[in-house]
């Protein structure tokens, strides 16, 4: 793990719960980390939520996606473009960015790599 990931998951990790995905999309989660979701899922819940909001695979924890839709409304900190982000279709996470800083992969540009036949993917 280089120096930036190291002081980056010591930064995000007490308070986010912050995985190391490398493609942080906090700021559009309501600062929610979807890979705290036992399915890591990042595009909204599955359809196993519990009537009390809590997760079906992990009944003593609210689930991910309950926190992040109602974060995404309520926190006064983020911005109005931040907050409308929860609606965006979030590509699938790159597990080889794994470990690595996802501040660094947002400066490269690396963070934005999709998968061929994604839309976007800069592969026509
Ligand atoms: S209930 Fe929520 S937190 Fe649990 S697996 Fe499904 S989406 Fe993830």
């Amino acid at each position: 793990m280089s120096l930036v990931s190291a002081l980056e998951h010591a930064v995000k990790k007490p308070v986010f719960g912050c995985q190391m995905c490398g493609q942080c999309v906090l700021h559009s989660t309501g600062m929610t980390c979807p890979m705290t979701c036992p399915k890591t899922l990042r595009n909204g819940p599955c359809g196993g939520v519990r009537e009390n909001g809590h997760c079906e695979v992990k009944p003593e924890m609210r689930c991910v996606w309950v926190n992040a839709v109602t974060r995404s409304a309520t926190l006064p900190m983020l911005p109005r473009r931040w907050r409308d982000e929860i609606d965006d279709v979030r590509a699938p996470v790159d597990n080889r960015l794994k470990g690595t800083s996802s501040w660094r992969n947002l400066i490269t540009g690396r963070d934005k790599a999709t998968p061929v036949g994604w839309p976007d993917d800069g592969h026509g």
